[in-house]
């Protein structure tokens, strides 16, 4: 019999690596990644109304609304078949979130069954996205750290052009980092009281990050 779909939730300071963890998590088993983060961004390349006010929030370091990331979230969960775990990089943010999740995946059939907290130190938050820069080819686009030598290799051999997210001005990561201290992370209360909270180092490569958490729960790699 195929293992149980998995429901994963990862939360964590900006820089943390909520994404490309998913994405190493998404590589080892069969989970479906929903990163609300990419979803508004690619709501903004289309220039709509929406977009544009999605983009005035997040430049300026703030959330967009409960009730907007709902209907992203919503939308999306219908386009996943059941067999399919999911991943939820970036949702939920705050305590209202939190509250509406269970509901909204129980519409499903589904539930949590664990929360990842990608713990990083704020000034290593700082030294990530003071860094980062994202390269934007025809095919993708992905976040490189000018530290890494490989990384911005490949590319300028690509041919990508690096760009710097708004949202990573000095200014607004400061902003970025109170908004989480003071509405994310209460949802560490929340998900340790309901026993499912994993705390896991954030220092650490993404793959090998993806296979603790893998070990963690318990989970053997599965051929995706
Ligand atoms: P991320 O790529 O996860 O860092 O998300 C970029 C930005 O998108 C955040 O700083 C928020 O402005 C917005 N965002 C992403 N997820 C949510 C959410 N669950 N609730 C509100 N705003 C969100």
């Amino acid at each position: 019999m195929p293992p149980a779909p998995l429901h994963i939730v990862l939360i964590g300071p900006p820089g943390a690596g909520k994404s490309t963890v998913g994405q190493s998590l998404s590589a080892l088993i069969d989970i479906t990644v929903i990163s609300t983060g990419v979803i508004l961004r690619d709501e903004i390349q289309t220039g709509s109304a929406l977009g544009q006010e999605i983009a005035r929030r997040i430049d300026a370091g703030d959330f967009v609304t409960d009730d907007m990331i709902g209907r992203v979230l919503l939308a999306q969960c219908t386009q996943i078949a059941s067999q399919h775990g999911i991943l939820l990089d970036g949702y939920p943010r705050n305590l209202a979130q939190a509250a509406a999740l269970p509901q909204m995946l129980a519409r499903f059939g589904r539930r949590i069954d664990a929360v990842i907290l990608l713990e990083l130190p704020d000034e290593q938050v700082f030294e990530r996205l003071g860094g980062r820069r994202m390269c934007v080819t025809p095919d993708e686009t992905y976040p490189v750290h000018m530290s890494d030598a490989t990384a911005m290799a490949r590319c300028v051999a690509q041919h990508g052009v690096l760009t710097v997210r708004p949202d990573d001005a000095p200014d607004i990561i400061a902003h970025r980092l109170r908004v989480y201290h003071n509405t994310t992370a209460p949802l560490i209360a929340h998900y340790e009281e309901q026993g499912i909270l994993c705390r896991v180092d954030a220092r650490a490569e993404a793959g090998a990050i993806a296979r603790t958490i893998l070990s963690m729960l318990n989970q053997t790699v599965t051929p995706v």
